[in-house]
């Protein structure tokens, strides 16, 4: 179930029952000129919705908005980099909020570059910052890390920040950047949102980084074989039954 869909009512059974919440945080960049520009979050979604189908999860909104430090072109390609301290102020407001509604588990998941990249640091900043002033809020003395039980209440690891893709699914899933992987993914996932034609030799490098597996070699039956070891390796992961 989507957060933005449900009751009040809805939402603290969710709560009770210990549903996990999903949490996709993405990018607007460009991928090349066969792909639509919010790939990143675009596929942590359509992932989120297929492990929704198997269990009891509720999605958060997305964060769309994440830092690229413009790696791969600029806002005239189709990319957005916001200031970071502004999206980790952000990043962290809404993870307290979702403390404070009271969901025990918090997973924050992302394919847009790796789990050292300014968006994946700003969320592991947030929910580090947010275990040790949780403890101030409510009221524990200083001096609380002495005390084993107080550690334990510290909410250590009821946020979560996780690549999209679990080790336990690659292979057959992998990354790249708008490359074979990528463009598989969603044409498995959306394939209104890829142009296959519009690929020619004005592509970017990124487009043919392997000669072989390519934006053009790219395709729906690699795709589908990744989302379904992606999602089995979350499924399994947030201990549904899959
Ligand atoms: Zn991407």
């Amino acid at each position: 179930m989507h957060l933005k869909h449900i009751h009040p009512d809805q939402l603290r059974h969710a709560v009770q029952a210990g549903y996990p919440l999903l949490v996709p945080a993405g990018c607007i960049e460009t991928h090349g000129p066969h792909m639509a520009i919010g790939h990143d979050t675009i596929i942590v979604e359509e992932i989120c919705d297929r492990i929704a189908a198997a269990m009891d999860v509720v999605i958060a909104p997305s964060f769309d908005y994440g830092p690229t430090g413009y790696a791969l072109g600029g806002p005239e390609d189709g990319t957005i980099d916001p200031n970071y301290d502004a999206f980790g102020g952000l990043a962290k407001s809404i993870l307290h909020n979702f403390l404070e509604m009271g969901f025990q588990r918090i997973v924050v998941i992302i394919i847009h570059q790796g789990m050292g990249a300014p968006l994946a640091q700003a969320f592991s900043k947030a929910a580090a910052e947010l275990s040790f002033e949780g403890m101030l809020e409510r009221g524990y003395p200083r001096g609380w890390w002495a005390d084993a039980k107080l550690k334990d209440e510290a909410a250590w690891g009821r946020i979560q920040v996780e690549p999209m893709i679990l080790p336990a699914a690659s292979p057959p899933a992998g990354g790249d950047h708008a490359g074979y992987n990528e463009t598989s993914f969603l044409l498995a996932t959306r394939p209104e949102l890829v142009d296959q034609s519009k690929l020619d030799e004005n592509a970017p490098w990124y487009c043919h980084e392997n000669e072989e597996k390519s934006s053009w070699s790219a395709n729906v039956e690699h795709g589908q074989a990744m989302v379904d070891a992606v999602v089995a390796a979350w499924v399994d992961r947030l201990g549904g039954k899959g």
